[in-house]
């Protein structure tokens, strides 16, 4: 297959159209067959869910391919369940995994020609996400649904090498108690969008969320959960039940614990404590995880020991690990790589 000419060096976090998408629609109580479409057009009705009530939910993963040229994807499986809690919470059908899984493998294999080469750093990236198509004014969950899965070759995101990041800890809350905030939900971003353009303006990469009840113990940032190394090389995550579970922050801790021996713990981490610890870093899939040197609470700079020039010394066995096991150039876990050609 002869890969498009594409300077995959040079690509940044952009959409550029590929040739398929897949498509199914629900009506009538079940899911078409899905097709495989050249259109990257929707046509819906200009009083959908949606539009109207922000009903959609979405997916994030990546292809690639591995060192020894095959193309794979990055457990999916999770992806399928993730997306099932989501459309549930949202009054929305279920896309059966098996078949989540299979439109992944088809509409990667079609394709294929976006799928950057080894070495390059670049990866697809796929966005599978449903949404209410039908008109609905009365406040009522849709009753057709479209589910598309678009794929766009992305950057390395460390182009020009890893920098670590400047975040501050944000007034505003990004979920509430109870809420929606451990579903991957476009309506979590639509009111996180003036706080990150914020935080942009007033100098910081990113906004840390803190649980919205109290307001005292560590959330997430807008978009990747949160790792703490501890001085004697514990690594923490927070514990929270407003946290979007990050598929990557999932397989970091099994990486820390089964792969290099390291004690892990998902517990409850109070803003007060993190000035102890040595090491801090993002997670999600795009970046598998980008490093925070400096945390600023309202004027206050927490400096992490790891500086701002490279990532932490844990941080870095971390992702070293976790990309080899990607790349397949270390042994994965059962089910980890899911194999597409
Ligand atoms: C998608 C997402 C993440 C990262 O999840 P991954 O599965 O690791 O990509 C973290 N936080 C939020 C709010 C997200 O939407």
């Amino acid at each position: 297959m002869e890969k498009k000419n594409i300077n995959w060096g040079e690509l940044g976090f952009g959409y550029m159209p590929t040739d398929y998408r897949f498509i199914s629609n629900w009506k009538d109580g079940k899911w078409d067959d899905g097709v495989l479409s050249t259109d990257p057009n929707v046509v819906i009705s200009e009083c959908a869910g949606v539009l109207q009530y922000a009903q959609t939910v979405f997916e994030g993963l990546k292809a690639y391919t591995t060192e020894d040229g095959r193309i794979v994807c990055f457990r999916p499986d999770l992806n399928a369940d993730r997306l099932e809690a989501s459309c549930k919470r949202l009054q929305m059908p279920v896309f059966p995994k098996d078949r989540f899984i299979e439109a992944v493998r088809e509409v990667v294999k079609a394709n294929a020609a976006y799928v950057p080469p080894f070495g390059s750093g670049a990866t697809l990236y796929l966005r599978p996400y449903m949404f209410g198509s039908d008109a609905v004014i009365g406040v009522k969950p849709a009753t057709e649904y479209q589910f598309r899965i678009l794929c766009t070759p992305v950057g390395p995101y460390f182009k020009g090498g890893v920098k670590p990041l400047t975040v501050r800890i944000s007034d505003l809350d990004r979920a509430a108690p109870k809420g929606t905030g451990n579903i991957k939900a476009g309506l979590n971003y639509a009111m996180s969008l003036y706080n990150i353009v914020d935080a942009h303006n007033c100098g910081f990469d990113e906004n840390i969320y803190l649980d919205p009840g109290t307001r005292t113990k560590i959330e997430e940032t807008g978009g990747a959960n949160i790792l703490f190394v501890t001085k004697d090389n514990k690594v923490l995550t927070p514990k929270s039940d407003s946290i979007l579970p990050s598929i990557t922050r999932r397989s970091l801790m099994y990486v820390a614990k089964e792969y290099l021996g390291l004690e892990v713990e998902e517990r409850e981490i109070e803003l007060a404590e993190i000035a102890d610890f040595a090491e801090c870093g993002l997670c999600g899939t795009a970046a598998v995880i980008s490093p925070d040197g400096k945390i600023v609470d309202h004027g206050k700079e927490i400096c992490f020991p790891a500086g701002m020039t490279e990532m932490g010394p844990v941080t870095k066995k971390l992702y070293d690990t976790l990309t080899g096991i990607q790349m397949g150039k270390l042994p994965a876990p059962e089910g980890w790589i899911e194999e597409i050609m």
